[in-house]
């Protein structure tokens, strides 16, 4: 099955990233999402951010994703991924997520993404596939970083 707009299958690599606490995740839509962004696919990538936004809690699971992948490299957030005042190319509604989820408050960041709307969503959502695609190109992230759900 293809979420996309052809039979480009971006997503087989991805699917571990699915979600491991049972929240109401869209997996196969998250894992074709960020495989066409890891893909360089924008018509992919388009068209599934586009179903993506629509549902709050795979945005928040992808954004979710980006901050743990960063913690798991760094050992935390920068403040230009949280700090709304801090320079960087971190979308303000990405910052706003990562802000409410530190802490291990991940709960609190699902609830945040879910009372924002598309637009806000489709923001956070680009600037969390920018740094996953920019994480998962260096040669040592490791899939285990990913696999962790606490920031
Ligand atoms: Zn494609």
């Amino acid at each position: 099955m293809s979420t996309g707009s052809n039979d480009h299958n971006h997503g087989a690599g991805f699917q571990a990233l699915a979600d491991p606490l049972g929240r109401p995740v869209d997996g196969l839509l998250m894992s074709e999402f960020i495989g066409s962004a890891f893909d360089g696919c924008t018509a992919c990538q388009d068209a599934q951010l586009t179903l993506l936004i629509e549902d709050p809690a795979t945005s928040a699971r992808v954004v979710e994703l980006a901050c743990v992948a960063v913690q798991g490299k760094f050992g935390g957030l920068p403040d230009g991924m949280t700090d709304p005042a801090a320079a960087g190319p971190a979308a303000p509604e990405f910052r706003q997520l990562a802000r409410a989820g530190l802490d291990a408050r991940n709960d609190a960041m699902f609830q945040e993404c879910a009372r924002m709307t598309t637009t806000q969503r489709r923001a956070a959502v680009n600037t969390a596939a920018d740094v996953l695609v920019g994480m998962m190109s260096m040669p040592d992230i490791t899939g285990q970083a990913l696999h962790g759900t606490e920031w």
